[in-house]
């Protein structure tokens, strides 16, 4: 099938082009983010494939289907860029990598943690300029601290087994609470009482409409006094200003995110030449508490081969009918 491939880095060639080695798609790549206005790009292409920042709203959908799209095969598990009803209205139907590399993306999150507690990243520039003073670099044991982690699918079970490996205990927060979490030892508790107890929370739930600022100023106000907060789950889940304001006051004491509300645009972006217009996010930059990583939990070798491995598989599937498809939602 023939493959308009948006927001392509050259990471993605190689993957994508290893993986197709043995199925054989026409595949184009275009460097451009897929917006209403680059859609055009795809007239022609029975499919598209996109990623989390690409723009995929009713606009872009009703163009991607005017050009012939039949299929938008998204490279990532997430969804929530995706206007659903648009591609159920034009007929186009919407597929998905459901999982991946759940451990590169819980992983990171660890990385997050240690590094932000142990101040990796200003020990790092301080080393290389000579200052060996451990003076604003004091860290906390892990071991018998309480993990608070909201969302215990695949990637919050395993921050949940990775936890529990450095001798933490675990709170948990879920709709539908995770057994294997429950074996480990993890208690499930309302996000209220998970947020007054936790001295770290970390944030594993999907950006819906009923998590979308998930943590705002009254839930960081619930939050004990110097908690670290971590977020690779979705920008969104946390209202960004009123962090802020969190960290000015020290309810916040560290905060580690991966994601961040207003990212497209911004993130697999090199703009080192440019001056960033985001002033909200530039002020999170200068705060030393604050450790910002460009939406890359996922970007492992294994991740990237199974996503184009499953993304491929999907077109082949919806081409030909059989094997595995995972819609999100069909055409109708
Ligand atoms: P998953 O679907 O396996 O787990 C999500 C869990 O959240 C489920 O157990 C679900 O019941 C729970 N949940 C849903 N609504 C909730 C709510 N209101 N309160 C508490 N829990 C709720 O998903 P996953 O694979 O573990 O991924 C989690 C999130 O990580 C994804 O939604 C995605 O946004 C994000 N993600 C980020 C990256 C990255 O590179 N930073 C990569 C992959 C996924």
């Amino acid at each position: 099938m023939k493959i308009g491939f948006f927001s392509a880095r050259p990471y993605d060639r190689q993957f994508f082009d290893a993986a197709n080695a043995a199925v054989g798609h026409d595949i184009e790549y275009f460097e451009d983010r897929l917006t209403h206005q680059t859609a055009s790009l795809a007239a022609g292409f029975e499919s598209v494939c996109c990623f989390v920042n690409d723009d995929l709203g009713a606009a872009a959908v009703e163009r991607l289907a005017a050009g012939g799209t039949r299929l938008i095969a998204l490279r990532c598990a997430g969804f929530n860029h995706v206007d659903l009803s648009a591609a159920r209205r034009f007929g186009v139907a919407v597929a998905r990598v459901p999982a991946y590399s759940p451990n590169a993306v819980a992983e990171h999150t660890v990385a997050l943690m240690l590094a932000l507690n142990r101040k990796i990243h200003r020990a790092y520039n301080r080393v290389r300029e000579g200052n060996f003073s451990l003076d604003g670099l004091l860290g906390f044991d892990f071991a018998g601290k309480l993990i608070g982690v909201v969302g215990t699918g695949q990637i919050g079970a395993i921050v949940v087994r990775i936890m529990h490996g450095f001798g933490c205990c675990v709170l948990a927060h879920d709709v539908q609470p995770n057994p294997e979490c429950e074996r480990l030892g993890a208690l499930y508790v309302p996000l209220e009482e998970l947020l007054a107890r936790s001295d770290v929370v970390t944030l594993h739930c999907p950006l819906t409409p009923q998590t979308r600022h998930l943590i705002n100023a009254e839930r960081l106000a619930l939050m004990k006094a110097g908690v670290m907060l971590i977020n690779t789950s979705r920008g969104a889940l946390v209202d960004t200003r009123a962090a802020i304001l969190a960290l000015k006051t020290g309810r916040l004491g560290a905060l580690g995110i991966d994601v961040y509300e207003e990212e497209s645009g911004l993130f697999f972006e090199d703009l080192s030449n440019r001056v960033i217009q985001d002033d909200v996010f530039t002020r999170l930059l200068t705060l030393p508490n604050v450790l910002v990583t460009g939406h890359q939990a996922f970007f492992t070798a294994e991740a990237l081969a199974k996503i184009a491995e499953v993304t491929l598989e999907n077109v082949r599937a919806f081409e030909t009918g059989s094997g595995t498809l995972h819609l999100v939602s069909p055409p109708t």
